[in-house]
């Protein structure tokens, strides 16, 4: 079993069924078809607000354009400065503001504070003809450690943010996962904290191509279809993006995959932290468990034909450190997780 990512495997089932139903006859391209329609109304309903929405094939192609739309070619953007925009992107976000600055802010475990907000904003000030403006923030949920912010840190965050001026993105490529694990609604952990666009991951968490750009404020979308048709995101059979999102929030699909994967990431957590000379870099919050094993059970893993993702991270907790010879990896579970593959994971390392 690969626990490398949750991308490594395909769709669920029931997004494939969507995509197959959708196949039949004819329908409009570009994006205004029903099950794109379908879909848009869908995202309305679960975020509890009006939406204006555009669906895209990757997670970079939402985090970039939503971010296009929120800073001037001259704006900074803040974000965590081992976040998937800045890390993981080569450059797109860059590319689609025109040139923007990705400001970099460090924090323990994947997060920034507000005071480490405060502090990279002194250094960009309004009206400085030097100075790149601040324009935005992007902030990621689930983290790239697999922490959560919790809605009192996004608050406290925004409440930096907002009165500096700065338009607020979500990165939620684990958007499902960080709203299961953290109890709440969709609307909690978006606009009624001040969120102003949300990049909506579904890929991760069962699509097999898809994630959504939503606005909740009309005029931030103005032009955003032509940002979009720009940049090659605009599919022309689109309601195959439609369908697919479309089976991913129908019957609770989204949440039910990502309960299921926070459990299997629980379980796998538990299992690892009580094995000898394992430890847990980060507590596990959501699907994703980054473990420090010894070099025996990481021969015994790839032995038994486990695979997780070689990591390295500058926000590891103060004073842990790794072992020349340990190994740093990564371990995502998802919705096709079976228990049997952790039970399977967690005994080759006891076993080692
Ligand atoms: C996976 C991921 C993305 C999207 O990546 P793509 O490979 O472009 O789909 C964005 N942000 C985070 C935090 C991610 O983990």
């Amino acid at each position: 079993m690969n626990f490398a990512s949750d991308n490594v495997l395909g769709a669920s089932p029931k997004v494939l069924q969507a995509l197959l139903d959708a196949n039949e006859g004819s329908e409009p391209a570009y994006g205004v078809d029903a099950h794109t329609r379908r879909a848009e109304e869908m995202l309305a309903e679960a975020f509890e607000h009006e939406v204006v929405v555009f669906l895209v094939a990757t997670g970079t192609g939402a985090n970039a354009l939503a971010l296009s739309a929120l800073t001037p070619p001259w704006g900074a953007v803040f974000c965590h400065a081992e976040s998937h925009v800045l890390d993981d992107e080569c450059g797109a976000p860059e590319m689609f503001t025109d040139g923007a600055k990705l400001v970099g802010i460090e924090g323990a475990g994947g997060k920034f504070t507000p005071e480490g907000l405060a502090a990279a904003l002194e250094r960009y000030p309004r009206g400085v003809v030097k100075a790149v403006q601040p324009s935005a923030v992007s902030v990621s949920q689930v983290t790239e450690a697999g922490t959560l912010y919790s809605l009192a840190e996004l608050d406290a965050i925004f409440a930096v943010a907002k009165p500096a001026g700065l338009r607020v993105h979500l990165d939620g490529a684990r958007f499902a996962n960080a709203m299961v694990a953290l109890g709440c609604s969709a609307a909690e952990m978006s606009w009624k904290r001040g969120v102003d666009v949300v990049s909506f991951g579904a890929t991760k968490n069962g699509c097999l191509a898809c994630e959504a750009v939503v606005f909740f404020d009309k005029a931030l979308a103005e032009n955003f279809q032509y940002r979009r048709k720009r940049s090659g995101h605009t599919v022309s059979k689109g309601r195959l993006l439609g369908a697919q999102m479309v089976g991913y929030l129908s019957d609770g699909h989204w949440i039910d995959n990502a309960r299921h994967a926070n459990r299997m990431a629980a379980t796998l957590a538990e299992g690892l932290a009580a094995a000898p000379g394992v430890r847990l870099a980060w507590p596990t919050q959501a699907n994703e468990v980054f473990a420090v094993l010894p070099p025996a059970a990481d021969r015994a893993l790839k032995a038994a034909g486990f695979r997780g993702a070689p990591w390295s991270s500058g926000s590891l907790p103060p004073g842990f450190t790794i072992g020349p010879d340990e190994v740093f990896l990564r371990f995502v579970t998802s919705f096709a997780t079976r228990p049997e593959h952790v039970a399977g994971l967690v005994e080759a390392v006891r076993a080692a």
